[in-house]
């Protein structure tokens, strides 16, 4: 486990996404901190780059990511 590589440029770590401060930092703790590869915008990102991370995804809505990048 290690820090996501996309923390510096990202949104929701920059806490420029959440209202509701207690999940953010839990949602962080889990994907930004930890095991980022299973995060929902890290998945587009990688699949898509960074411009097409949309900016209502959230870390846990993988289901959505794997729509986005065409693997459902
Ligand atoms: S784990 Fe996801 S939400 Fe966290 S910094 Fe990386 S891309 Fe952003």
């Amino acid at each position: 486990m290690a820090d996501c590589k996309n923390l510096a440029g990202c949104p929701f770590f920059n806490d420029k996404m959440s209202e509701k401060p207690a999940l953010a930092s839990m949602m962080k703790k889990r994907y930004c901190l930890g095991e980022s590869t299973l995060c929902a915008r890290y998945i587009v990102c990688e699949a898509l780059g960074k411009d097409n991370v949309p900016g209502n995804l959230f870390p846990n809505m993988q289901d959505k990511a794997q729509v986005l990048i065409g693997a459902k």
